[in-house]
């Protein structure tokens, strides 16, 4: 059985926070159990795009800055690591991200390096049977002595959920995560090799961010900040997704990926054999929007993997929000984002025959100009349920 620690927290004020981090990181048993003097510890916040933490698209500096204290206080170092989505020919939307979410300020502030993953050496790792046949992972990832995912509760609109395992996609180096998602268009594999970049990074410990998530069409500008009220932590990254996705709806089985770690033994995702431990519980009243792919997580596999391009929601330019800055175009894997000159009317396009649905695009868009259309039955079977 696996425990998972979630205590209530209610505001981003430094003391709330970093009493709940400790509270939640003293229900494991406390971080000595896990972690010792000198150790080499990377925290590997979600930084998904450059945005300021009132969007609550990435993870909340203060968190990051109770969870660094914690380690520092046990005389180990720690780093803070990461590669944001998307992907700019001319600059790095990392070295934005540090900025604009806080976290600069932070590692600043404490004396903690930070490490862009778009720009440190890497190592194959070679993973028999794995549906990548082998990774670059950056150096840091393969020699830190622990690895703590930190990651913000939200939704998302290709795997419906995003939290402590799926923030190690961010481990990926920029490019190389586009050329996953081009490889693997499918949600069935695209969920496989998210589970296959768990086994091999093994991040020890999980520390989330609940304490305003983000619900609706998730992960980017187009989801819908919702106040949950948590900090969450475990060592079984599996059982807090589980448990943080309870929150915001979704049943056990609807999280494909979480239940194919379980599968290959990562974790455990059935709530009836996790145990909670902490002051946080729900209001019945609390209810929040889910993407609008939700009804995929009701097909079998097998139609997933039929009907999954035909089903899922297409993106579309909002052509009134949209100010061409063009960060989509690098973004896309497919190149299916296209200029259309006319005169004066200059434009950009998605080109269907092109697109894979993989949604970069819209979790990129610094301005909310990318919507998600829906499915025709989808969006009336939602109707009537
Ligand atoms: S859709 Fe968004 S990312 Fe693409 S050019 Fe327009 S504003 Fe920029
Ligand atoms: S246009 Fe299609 S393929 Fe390109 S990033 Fe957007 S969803 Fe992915």
């Amino acid at each position: 059985m696996s425990l998972v620690a979630s205590n209530s927290c209610d505001r981003y004020e430094e003391d709330v926070v970093k009493e709940a981090v400790r509270k939640s990181v003293d229900e494991l048993g406390g971080l000595d159990k896990f972690v010792s003097k000198d150790d080499q510890v990377l925290i590997k916040p979600n930084l998904l795009s450059p945005k300021a933490p009132k969007e609550a698209i990435t993870t909340h500096p203060l968190v990051l800055k109770a969870v660094i204290e914690l380690v520092q206080q046990l005389g180990a170092i720690p780093v803070v690591g990461e590669s944001s989505g998307g992907f700019l020919v001319e600059e790095s939307l990392t070295a934005q991200a540090f900025d604009k979410t806080g976290t600069r300020d932070v590692c600043q502030q404490l004396d903690v390096e930070m490490i862009n993953f778009d720009r440190v050496a890497t190592r194959k790792v070679v993973n028999p049977g794995s549906t990548v046949e082998n990774f670059k992972l950056p150096l840091p990832v393969l020699e830190a002595d622990f690895i703590i995912s930190l990651p913000k509760l939200k939704t998302h609109g290709l795997t419906l959920f995003t939290g402590a395992v799926k923030n190690l996609y961010g481990v990926i180096p920029g490019m190389k995560k586009m050329e996953y998602h081009r490889r693997f268009p499918n949600p069935n594999q695209f969920m496989e090799v998210i589970v296959d970049i768990l086994e091999l990074v093994g991040a020890d410990l999980a520390i989330m961010d609940g304490i305003i998530g983000l619900a609706g069409d998730g992960p980017g500008s187009s989801g819908i900040p919702c106040e949950v009220g948590s900090i969450l932590a475990s060592n079984d990254l599996v059982a807090l997704d589980i448990v943080a996705a309870s929150y915001l709806g979704y049943s056990d089985s609807q999280i494909k990926y979480l239940n194919l770690a379980a599968q290959r033994e990562l974790g455990i995702a059935e709530l009836n054999k996790i145990r909670t431990k902490g002051d946080f519980s729900q209001p019945e009243y609390k209810k929040y929007d889910l993407p609008s792919n939700v009804l995929l997580s009701y097909l079998p596999n097998f139609l997933l993997r039929l009907l999954s391009q035909v089903l899922m929601s297409k993106p579309v330019i909002d052509q009134q929000s949209c100010t061409q800055c063009k960060s989509c175009l690098d973004s896309c894997p497919q190149q299916a984002i296209v200029e259309q000159k006319n005169g004066e009317d200059n434009h950009l396009e998605i080109d269907e025959s092109k697109c894979i649905k993989c949604l970069c695009c819209q979790e990129i868009c610094p301005f909310d100009a990318i919507r998600l259309k829906e499915n025709l039955l989808f969006k009336f079977l939602r109707y009537l349920g």
